[in-house]
C-alpha cells in the first residue's frame, strides 16, 4: 500500500456542522470552537456560510464569526457561499477562499439551491471573477458525485465533464462530495481514476459523509490514489437540510487518528481538538458520532486497563 506522508485536513464543523443543528449555537461558542479548531493545528477552516438567515437561521452570524476568525493568526478562511451576494458578504467579511457546492445532478441542484445546473455554471463564473478581484480563491465542489438520493447512480462522465467546465471557469481547486454517503471503495477509485486525469495539476479534495459507514474506506482508496486533501468535520457533525437520513461528516478526531497510526503527519494534536468537540458535545446534549472521541486512542485505553489492572492487584 502507497501512501502519502502528509495530508491536509480541512475543517468544516463550523459549517456543514453547525448548519444541520436545529439549536442555535451562540456566537462565543463559535467562536471558542474556531480557536480550538486553530489550536488543535487545523490550518483551514471553512468558517461559515453567507447563506440567507431565512434559509438557515443558524448562520446569521456569519460576518460576526467571520471576524473573528481573522484574529486566528496561521488559519486560511473559508467560506461557503449559495449566491453573488452571498460572494459580496463573505468577501466583505474576510473570507480568504469561497466555496460554492453545484449538485451534479439537476433534481439535486434544483432541491438545494433552486438552480438549475447551467444557472450554478453562469453563477460560479461571477464568483469566480468577484473573488479574483478581491485577492480571493473560489472553488467548486461538485455535491452528490458518488450517487443522488433523487437520481440514483450518477456517471462518472458526468463529474468528468462538470469538474472540467468548473476548471474552464476558473476553480481555483475542486472539490467532490459524496454528500448523501452512498459512495463505495471500489466507485471512489474508479471516479479518481477518471477525474485525475483530466484535471492537471488542480488540487482536489473529498468531502465523505459516513451516511453509511463508507467515508474512512472511501478515504483511505483516496489516500491510495494520490488524494491529499479531506474536508473533515469535529466531532463527526454534519447534514443536508433537504436530505431525509443524511448524517454527519468523516470525523476530524478519526481521520486525524487514523493517519497518525499509519505515519501520515496532519500536524493535528487530538487533544485541544477533542476539547472542543466535548464542549460542543456537552452544549447540545448528545454524544458526537467520532469513534476517537467517544472510545479514545490505542494508547489510551490500554492505559485505561493497565491502571485497573494495578488497583485490582493491589
Ligand atoms: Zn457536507
Amino acid at each position: 500500500m502507497t501512501l502519502p506522508k502528509a495530508v491536509e485536513l480541512i475543517e468544516v464543523g463550523p459549517r456543514d456542522g453547525f448548519q444541520a443543528e436545529e439549536t442555535f449555537l451562540p456566537t462565543e461558542l463559535k467562536v471558542v470552537t474556531l480557536k480550538g479548531l486553530a489550536s488543535a493545528g487545523l490550518k483551514t477552516i471553512e468558517v461559515t456560510s453567507f447563506v440567507h438567515p431565512k434559509v438557515i437561521p443558524q448562520m446569521v452570524d456569519a460576518a460576526q464569526v467571520m471576524a473573528a476568525a481573522r484574529e486566528l493568526p496561521g488559519v486560511h478562511r473559508l467560506a461557503l457561499v449559495p449566491n453573488l451576494k452571498g460572494a459580496e458578504r463573505a468577501l466583505e467579511a474576510g473570507a480568504q477562499g469561497l466555496r460554492l457546492v453545484v449538485c451534479v445532478t439537476e433534481t439535486y441542484n434544483r432541491r438545494n439551491v433552486g438552480l438549475s445546473v447551467q444557472q450554478s455554471l453562469d453563477l460560479f463564473g461571477e464568483i469566480v471573477t468577484r473573488a479574483h478581484a478581491a485577492g480571493a480563491t473560489a472553488s467548486a465542489v461538485l455535491a452528490v458525485a458518488f450517487g443522488c438520493p433523487f437520481e440514483g447512480e450518477v456517471p462518472i462522465e458526468r463529474v468528468v465533464e462538470l469538474a472540467r467546465r468548473f476548471l474552464d471557469l476558473g476553480s481555483d481547486q475542486l472539490g467532490l462530495a459524496d454528500s448523501a454517503g452512498l459512495g463505495n471503495p471500489v466507485q471512489t477509485r474508479a471516479l479518481l481514476r477518471a477525474v485525475r486525469p483530466e484535471i492537471g495539476d488542480t488540487s482536489l479534495w473529498l468531502h465523505l459523509h459516513d451516511t453509511r459507514g463508507m467515508a474512512l474506506a472511501n478515504t483511505l482508496v483516496a489516500l491510495e490514489e494520490g488524494v491529499t486533501r479531506f474536508d473533515t468535520s469535529l466531532g463527526g457533525l454534519g447534514g443536508c437540510p433537504i436530505m431525509r437520513g443524511a448524517t454527519g461528516n468523516l470525523a476530524t478526531e478519526d481521520l486525524a487518528y487514523a493517519c497518525r497510526e499509519m505515519g501520515i503527519e496532519t500536524g493535528i494534536d487530538l487533544d485541544p481538538l477533542r476539547q472542543t468537540s466535548r464542549r460542543i458535545q456537552s452544549f447540545l446534549g448528545r454524544p458526537l458520532a467520532s469513534r476517537v472521541l467517544q472510545a479514545g486512542t490505542a494508547e489510551e485505553v490500554v492505559a485505561r486497563h493497565r491502571s485497573e489492572d494495578g488497583k485490582e492487584a493491589s
